[in-house]
């Protein structure tokens, strides 16, 4: 499916290429952000399509996704790519 944002992981066809894929955190992270904006980030309460990168959390030792604050002065809303999905509950490492 063109344009949806999925390259990343239609590539992944064998056990390893997926132990490559997931293999870190970050790598996690970035196809997880490619899945759920892939057309760019947004803010997921009013929708702006500008936002700004803040710095990590660590919570309890586990590295936080990367943190967002919506660019839109009256919202500013700060969330990460599991903001409003199931995801966001979870401590449980991106890659498990
Ligand atoms: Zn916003």
């Amino acid at each position: 499916m063109p344009g949806m944002g999925f390259d990343a992981l239609a590539r992944i066809k064998t056990v390893s290429d997926m132990t490559e894929a997931f293999r870190s955190e970050e790598r996690c992270r970035r196809l997880l952000e490619q899945m759920v904006w892939p057309r760019g980030r947004l803010c997921p309460v009013c929708g702006y399509r500008e936002s700004m990168a803040l710095r990590g959390r660590d919570c309890g030792g586990i590295r936080r996704p990367a943190l967002y604050q919506c660019a839109n002065p009256d919202c500013r809303h700060q969330f990460t790519v599991t903001t409003r999905t199931p995801l966001h509950a979870t401590k449980l490492p991106l890659r498990i």
